[in-house]
């Protein structure tokens, strides 16, 4: 797919990759072979039928081929972006035994921008059925349940404690691989769904579930609320001046725009030496983020090696070609200030791998003595996150898990009668479409337990 050249891109936020052409399209599409038994499909959490979207596309039915998308994903041109394809259906493409899989998040992404180029199609929905439904939080997982919820013919309407719609997609992942335009063009065919989307409203706050439940008229409840915490590494100085977390570093530059200086004037530190800890794509969007704001050298520190990384196999070369250099097999010991309280030096410990511990991954551990500086003015930390426990809280008898998850069955029901939730707050930091799967299936079961109730 056609991108931005390197020398380039890292000097603006403009997306990088450019999508691909019509022709690209029309040939990567008739490379699928139309298997009467599509393994692709089983490693799609939101159930699209690939192979019938793909043929759709190979026959020029542009219009038919989105609708068949949209049948089961209401953010195509979000997921065509940012999905792990490479580990959900692309790993299952026959192709990708003997060469390449059929690159069907591209194909999602050329469907889903040709259609918003010309304006959304609205879908039938159900006759409405009188039930009304809150759902807390506009990231993912809760707009996909509202979407799937409002075509059933139920009333929803969404709670969102932050001034715009998307969650993570708007807050976290930069304007570079998802322009905010595009998750807002997305967020709107949702209300025009007939969604109705309430700004500024934070749950366990503005009002509780039990309020909502007893006293606002809704009949069930959806928690989408994700895991907005930032984690630490608990090592001395890291309360040291020019030390972030990743989540307070990135809300800055794309939620209050830092990136569009000078239009927007966002309080933020760039440095000369930016280090970055993690692997993930939270490290990396941080690390590409920093590059683009003027860093002169961007490092990301990781503990453990380069096969290990979670990040998207794409993101981490498209962050080496920018320049940015990758550190692995070490782990930060302490920070070092200078007489102003700013950090200025990271101590780190050299790391090496020991056997598989309960992520599957092979466990780092420190290697005795091998402690060493690297000069540092900026530390991102992106190690991870937790879910905020507002709603815990302040919702008697919702069961919890002691990482602060709120525990829900495989279609989202909780503890609490009419209270379902899904996505990030359930399973923990985890991705943008198994985040909608969750929120499609909640969306099923609410449905479910409103029509069964008299
Ligand atoms: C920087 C970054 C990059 C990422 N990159 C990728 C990627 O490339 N691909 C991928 O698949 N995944 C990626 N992820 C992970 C992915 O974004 C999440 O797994 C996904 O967004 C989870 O969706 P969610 O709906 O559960 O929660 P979120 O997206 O976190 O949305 C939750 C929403 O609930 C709101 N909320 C919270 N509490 C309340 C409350 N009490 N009342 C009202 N509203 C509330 C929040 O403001 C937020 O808008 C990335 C994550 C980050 C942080
Ligand atoms: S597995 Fe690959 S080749 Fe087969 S239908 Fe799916 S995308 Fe096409």
């Amino acid at each position: 797919m056609p991108k931005q050249p390197p020398e380039v891109r890292k000097h603006n936020f403009n997306e990088v990759a450019l999508g691909y052409t019509e022709e690209q399209a029309l040939e990567e599409a008739s490379r699928c072979l139309q298997c009467p038994q599509p393994q692709c499909v089983k490693g799609c959490p939101v159930e699209i039928d690939i192979p019938a979207f793909i043929k759709l596309l190979r026959d020029g039915k542009y219009e038919e081929g989105i609708k068949k998308i949209k049948e089961k994903n209401s953010l195509p041109a979000i997921c065509g972006r940012v999905c792990p394809q490479e580990e959900q259906c692309q790993k299952y493409c026959v192709l990708g035994k003997v060469g390449d899989p059929v690159s069907i998040g591209r194909l999602e992404r050329f469907l889903a921008d040709w259609e918003r180029a010309r304006g959304f199609n609205i879908p039938d929905k159900a006759p409405p059925t009188g039930k009304r439904v809150a759902i807390i939080g506009a990231g993912p997982a809760g707009l996909t349940a509202a979407a799937d919820l409002a075509k059933l013919g139920h009333e929803v309407v969404i709670f969102e404690a932050l001034h715009l719609p998307g969650g993570v997609l708007v807050y976290g992942i930069p304007e570079f691989r998802l322009p905010k335009s595009i998750v807002q063009a997305e967020v709107d065919y949702i209300r025009k769904l007939g969604v109705e989307l309430k700004l500024g409203y934070l749950i366990g706050r503005t009002y509780t579930i039990p309020e909502l439940l007893k006293e606002r008229g809704f009949d069930a409840v959806f928690i989408g609320t994700g895991a907005g915490l930032p984690q630490f590494l608990g090592v001395p100085g890291e309360n040291l001046g020019g030390i972030y977390s990743a989540n307070e570093f990135l809300i800055r530059v794309n939620l209050m725009k830092a990136y569009a200086f000078p239009e927007y004037d966002t309080p933020i530190r760039i440095g000369k030496h930016v280090v970055v800890i993690g692997g993930g794509n939270v490290a990396m969007d941080s690390a590409r983020s920093a590059l683009r704001l003027g860093a002169e050298q961007v490092c990301i520190v990781y503990r453990r090696s380069r096969e290990e990384m979670p990040a998207r196999k794409e993101e981490i070369e498209n962050a080496e070609e920018e320049g940015i250099i990758c550190k692995f097999l070490a782990a930060p010991t302490r920070f070092i200030g200078d007489e102003k309280g700013w950090v200025k030096q990271m101590e780190c410990i050299q790391m090496e791998l020991g056997p598989p511990d309960e992520s599957g991954r092979r466990r780092p551990v420190p290697v005795k003595g091998s402690e060493f500086l690297m000069d540092t003015d900026t530390v991102i930390i992106a190690i991870g996150r937790t879910p905020n426990p507002i709603i815990q809280r302040t919702t008697e008898g919702l069961a919890v898990t002691k990482w602060g998850t709120i525990v829900a069955d495989e279609n989202g029901k909780t503890s609490l009668e009419g209270v379902y939730a899904g996505g990030d707050i359930v399973t923990g930091e985890a991705t943008v479409i198994s985040a909608m799967g969750a929120g499609k299936r909640a969306a099923r079961a609410i449905h479910e337990y409103l029509m069964s109730k008299k």
